[in-house]
């Protein structure tokens, strides 16, 4: 007989617990004509993937999406299973001997490399883990960043380099009203961060930021947002494109910076240096970042209808003593499953996992969110991702084939997970540490203040924190 029914439901196991998982969720669980029972894990005892550790702290509007995400959760047929990592405590063949199928939304964690010398001396960071330090994410509570460092570099032109150099120019009394790490706040006010070079390797019209983001950083109060006018003229190319493009996204965000260009240096006493078409191609040391050698580009045919920074042979040096790399996330392989590692996802057609890129599809498997597309896109944009997933999983439902060792009942899963030492973190359990967050954060007056160790998490959960 085929699972579906009330009493023998398709059970799903989930893996990542961000948005592209909840939605998927979220799209099983509702299904009227096939009765779906989830269960989401994660390797946190929190869910919420990057709306807890990625999202901006001064951008907790962008947070009321967890709304959504609580209604899927009180749905009778869901379960989350935080603190449990995919790979160790259930491994790819124990998720196929009692789910029907395994959907992985784990997400881009990792970051992309620019492959330049000097790339890892200290003081030269990917962005993730200074947006995973300051959002208190256990991953990266331990990292260090130089804040007695005068000028910075941030290198890349998406929205994460704009949270970077946000967050590093802000005025810390506005941060202190978020939920930033404490530990975060205190370095950020102890900071002599004066100058930011906000590097975009093409020019303003290809900038991968989007308006409210940009805007945001010119709005910054006792921050000038400096530009170089001969850097924001564009080229014959830019031009047609900008007069072509349907989405005005790219023209407002040139005229964003133009407007820049009266106010000139400012007077205020941080500066954000926003410089365009120049390439990091060294970091110089010895011991530490000392500077920055930028190359002049100009913009060449890509070949497939876009624009792409070519390099001049004109070189600048920029002193500076800390650099983000801001210039992408990606995905990282799990245990057993197949990974395309040129482009940091897993192989999918439509989101049915391939054994390799262009291979054979997968049975039972899937994947939505980053790990299926890349790193692009907004929250919402793994709404209509997940939800494709998900309807190539129900129309194989009726073709699933299991072992006869197969045991579907969510005791055989809990057994199995006990036996490996897993301790679970049910969604009732994460509402208590929820609680316990946002009862601490009224104390300072700020949405919550987060519990940054897995060590903490659990003994509040415990009920001994
Ligand atoms: P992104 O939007 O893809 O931007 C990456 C940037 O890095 C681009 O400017 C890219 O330039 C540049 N880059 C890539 N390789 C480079 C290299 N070797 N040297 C110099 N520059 C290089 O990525 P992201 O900023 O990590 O953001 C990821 C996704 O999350 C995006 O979709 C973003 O919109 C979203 N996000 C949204 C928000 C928000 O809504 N507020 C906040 C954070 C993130 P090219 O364009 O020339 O490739």
């Amino acid at each position: 007989m085929t699972a579906g029914t009330p009493s023998d439901p398709l059970r799903v196991a989930i893996f990542g617990s961000g948005p592209a998982g909840f939605y998927a969720a979220e799209e099983l669980l509702k299904q009227t004509g096939i009765h779906v029972a989830v269960d989401l894990f994660d390797r946190l005892p929190t869910p919420f993937g990057l709306v807890r550790g990625g999202v901006a702290p001064d951008h907790q509007n962008i947070k009321v999406v967890i709304k959504v995400y609580e209604r899927c959760a009180a749905r009778p047929r869901f379960r989350f299973l935080g603190n449990v990592s995919f790979g160790e405590q259930i491994t790819l063949a124990e998720t196929l001997s009692h789910y029907h199928q395994a959907l992985f939304c784990t997400g881009a964690p990792s970051d992309r490399r620019m492959g330049i010398p000097g790339e890892d001396l200290p003081g030269s960071h990917p962005a993730t883990t200074f947006v995973g330090w300051y959002n208190a994410h256990p991953d990266f509570i331990h990292e260090r960043f130089d804040l007695s460092a005068e000028r910075v570099a941030v290198v890349g032109n998406g929205n994460v380099a704009m949270d970077v150099a946000r967050i590093l120019a802000a005025p810390t009394e506005e941060l202190a009203k978020t939920d930033i790490a404490d530990y975060a706040l205190q370095a950020l006010e102890q900071s002599r961060v004066k100058e930011i070079f906000l590097l975009g390797r093409r020019g303003p019209a290809q900038a991968a930021f989007t308006n409210p983001e940009i805007r945001e950083l010119c709005e910054l109060p006792g921050v000038d947002l400096v530009v170089q006018p001969a850097e924001l003229e564009l080229d014959p190319a830019s031009q047609a494109f900008l007069a072509s493009s349907k989405d005005p996204v790219h023209r407002r965000n040139v005229e964003i910076l133009r407007a820049q260009v009266p106010k000139g240096l400012g007077s205020q006493s941080r500066k954000i240096r926003a410089r365009f078409c120049v390439s990091p191609v060294r970091i110089d040391g010895p011991d530490k970042v000392r500077s920055l050698r930028l190359e002049k580009n100009r913009l060449v045919d890509d070949g497939r209808g876009g624009l792409k920074a070519a390099g001049t042979g004109v070189f600048e040096d920029i002193a500076v003593d800390l650099v983000f790399r801001s210039i992408g996330y990606k995905g990282i392989g799990l245990k057993d499953v197949p990974f395309d590692e040129r482009s940091g996802v897993i192989p999918n057609a439509d989101g049915r996992m391939l054994d390799e890129p262009g291979g054979a599809v997968a049975p039972r498997l899937y994947v939505a969110g980053w790990i299926k597309r890349g790193p692009s896109g907004v929250i919402g944009t793994n709404k209509p991702d997940a939800i494709a997933t998900a309807a190539k999983m129900l129309e194989d439902a009726p073709s699933v084939a299991t072992g006869p060792d197969f045991d579907p009942a969510p005791a055989a899963v809990d057994g199995l997970l006990k036996r490996k030492g897993a301790v679970p973190v049910s969604y009732a359990d994460w509402k208590r540490l929820d609680q316990v967050e946002i009862a601490r954060g009224k104390e300072k007056n700020k949405p919550r203040e987060k519990i940054a160790t897995v060590a903490e998490m659990l003994a509040v959960i415990r009920g001994a924190g």
